[in-house]
């Protein structure tokens, strides 16, 4: 089969491999149709992370079901899946807490697309090993497009978390969103609208974003100071300038979601949160819980991601397409089932 592989930094290649085989009676074999990059990928690529090549690229995708094991119930061969980024058993101590980033199943840090806790495949690879297919899997409802829920592995349901946590508990949520990265802050401006936020701003000096923050419904007028405005930021940025002007935002009480990452340790304004006794919370999530949740924001037309991923490409044109500037793509492969 093959693999798209980060070869070296800057170097993205299709390479010819084995293909997997099911390891047991709970895993399953699926094949990717959809695959979305997160927008960590081109940074992974550029060899600007901690992650180093050579290793499988993608860690979103819808996937259709190829084989599965002997005790795999909840889906079959042909069924359409969205396959979450982390691997994890579902059944351990941790994954039973809702902390399937820190499933002791697996390797810490196990998941497709990133060698972080060993190699486990990449989600633009032609077929893809998934060991614990129940707890994994999430089969999408008739009708739903794979492409608009591609990123539901990851950023997409990332953002809804990052959104709608703070914004549960807020009546007449003040938001402001600090874009930066490739979809994550436009994503978030739609999912904030969706979790009921009274306002949504966005703040980024990138036009191309903040066209698409403003088409999601976000004002990008800013006030000239922006201080203490807010009840949740979110901020989608991986520059440590904007998460802490965003951390100045925040209201008394407010709570700031971090999804950007930042590979930095930034400088945190401690004491002035302290005085307002506001949240920082920054984590990898746990999206696996979340993605039926997203499956009906899609479906029902209360956000449209693909009014970030406007670029689909086929797997011949990915090595190029996947590292543009601004590039949030989605490469299709035809099904076989
Ligand atoms: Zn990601
Ligand atoms: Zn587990």
């Amino acid at each position: 089969m093959k693999e798209l592989i980060v070869r070296g930094a800057g170097q993205l290649a299709w390479v010819e491999t084995a293909s997997p085989s099911l390891s047991d009676a709970r895993s399953a074999l699926v094949r990717p149709i959809a695959s979305a990059s997160c927008d960590l990928d081109r940074r992974l690529i550029a060899g600007v992370t901690p992650f180093k090549p050579p290793f499988a690229l993608g860690h979103e995708c819808v996937a259709e079901v190829l084989e599965v094991g002997d005790e795999v119930t909840t889906v079959r061969r042909g069924d359409l899946v969205s396959v979450p980024w982390k691997i994890a058993c579902g059944e351990c101590r941790q994954c039973r807490a809702g902390r399937a980033t820190a499933c002791t199943a697996v390797p810490r840090h196990a998941a497709y697309g990133v060698p972080a806790g060993g190699h486990w495949g990449g989600l633009f690879s032609e077929v893809v090993h998934v060991p614990f297919a129940d707890a994994m899997l999430v089969p999408l409802p008739p009708g739903l497009n794979p492409l608009a829920v591609a990123s539901a592995s990851d950023n997409l349901t990332d953002a809804w978390v990052a959104a709608s946590r703070p914004i549960a508990v807020r009546e007449e949520a003040r938001v402001l969103v600090v874009g930066g990265t490739e979809s994550l802050g436009v994503l978030a401006v739609q999912m904030a609208a969706a979790a009921g936020a009274a306002s949504v701003d966005y703040l980024d000096d990138n036009d191309y974003r903040r066209d698409l923050a403003s088409r999601s419904g976000a004002n990008i007028e800013l006030a000239p100071v922006l201080d203490e405005r807010y009840d949740v930021v979110i901020s989608a940025t991986r520059d440590p300038h904007a998460l802490h002007r965003g951390l100045l935002a925040l209201a008394p009480g407010g709570h700031c979601s971090c999804i950007g990452i930042i590979f930095e340790d930034p400088k945190i304004p401690l004491f002035g949160m302290y005085l307002r006794d506001v949240t920082l919370s920054v984590g990898a999530c746990n999206v696996r819980p979340h993605i039926p949740k997203v499956f009906d924001l899609v479906g029902s037309g209360r956000c449209d991601p693909l009014l970030v991923s406007p670029t689909v490409v086929s797997c011949e044109e990915a090595t190029e397409a996947l590292v543009q500037p601004l590039a949030k793509c989605i490469m299709v492969r035809e099904r076989v089932t």
